[in-house]
């Protein structure tokens, strides 16, 4: 049966690029991992946050547009973005931080909602996972799982379920919740309808795209066929450098891709350096001078994990 691994990234668009690398490495504590150029725009920075060595689940990546208006929440996106976390840290790690943050209980476990510097809704699912005393992070793991936002959730679920291998695992307050091999971190996708049918609107702050994960191209093959074959409109597959890509909308809207967890990260850069210095593709080497002078310089934090 074909079966997903789980999420493999989040792709959103942010405002300025300093203000972004500032909160997902200085305030969320997450590593960066690459500094490269959105691919079909590379007078513009494409910037990725993960774990130590740029895993497929935690990865987080960001077009930061200098000036993008806001996006505008609706139908057809995905709503929220949630990290696994220590349950131990995670209030205090809010408190320190001065965030203004919801805390809830769902399905069980402690989620606190609060948005990023553009107003992205992230979450922390506390998890029974220890945190490392010393750190100033809350402690991020990966991914829990991200929320969709649809006004027909029941196309969306027989998409998750016939073609990715989810599971329904939950229902609760009109959340449905999905795993694929249970519901471990970055296994999880919940279904919501929005509060009006009005369709999101792109802009900073918005989630452009969630992927998930094929383990090969041969995999990512199996699932484009599948998805084909059930009318959908699938891009050939896109070199993206770090993974190879297909696209598609999926029936709520939102923006669903497959990226193969090969090449990876470590593809140009060893783990030490990940995220150092600007990388590009081959196809863009050429031209490194001009984009480098184009692209806004960024530092990272003191937080920056090192080596
Ligand atoms: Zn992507």
């Amino acid at each position: 049966m074909l079966r997903t691994d789980g999420i493999h990234h989040v792709t959103s668009i942010s405002g300025g690029a300093q203000r972004n690398v500032d909160f997902y490495v200085g305030t969320l504590g997450l590593r960066l991992v690459k500094r490269t150029v959105n691919f079909d725009d590379p007078g513009t920075w494409h910037l990725y946050y993960g774990d130590r060595t740029g895993s497929p689940g935690t990865l987080i990546t960001f077009f930061p547009w200098e000036g993008a208006h806001a996006g505008v929440s609706g139908a057809g996106e995905v709503a929220a973005t949630a990290y696994s976390a220590p349950a131990a840290r995670v209030m205090e790690w809010a408190e320190s931080q001065g965030l203004e943050s919801q805390l809830q209980e769902r399905f069980g476990q402690q989620v606190l909602a609060f948005r990023d510097t553009d107003g992205s809704w992230l979450e922390l699912v506390g998890s029974a996972l220890e945190g490392t005393p010393d750190s100033e992070s809350p402690g991020v793991t990966g991914f829990h799982g991200v929320t969709l936002s649809v006004r027909d959730p029941g196309a969306t679920a027989r998409l998750l379920t016939d073609v990715f291998g989810f599971e329904t695992v939950g229902e609760t307050d009109g959340r449905v919740r999905f795993g694929v091999q249970g519901e471990a971190p970055g296994r999880v996708v919940d279904l919501v309808e929005p509060e009006s049918a009005t369709p999101a609107r792109l802009g900073s702050g918005s989630v452009h795209h969630v992927a998930f994960r094929a383990r090969d191209d041969d995999h990512q093959q199996e699932f484009r066929e599948a998805l084909l074959s059930r009318g959908f409109n699938v891009t050939p597959v896109q070199d993206r450098q770090y993974f190879r890509s297909i696209y598609f909308r999926e029936p709520g809207g939102v923006l669903f891709e497959i990226a193969t967890d090969p090449p990876g990260m470590l593809i140009d850069e060893t783990v030490e350096s990940l995220g150092s210095e600007l990388r590009l593709p081959p196809w863009y080497e050429s031209a490194r001078g001009r984009i480098a002078e184009a692209l806004t310089p960024i530092a990272t934090p003191n937080a920056t994990p090192v080596g």
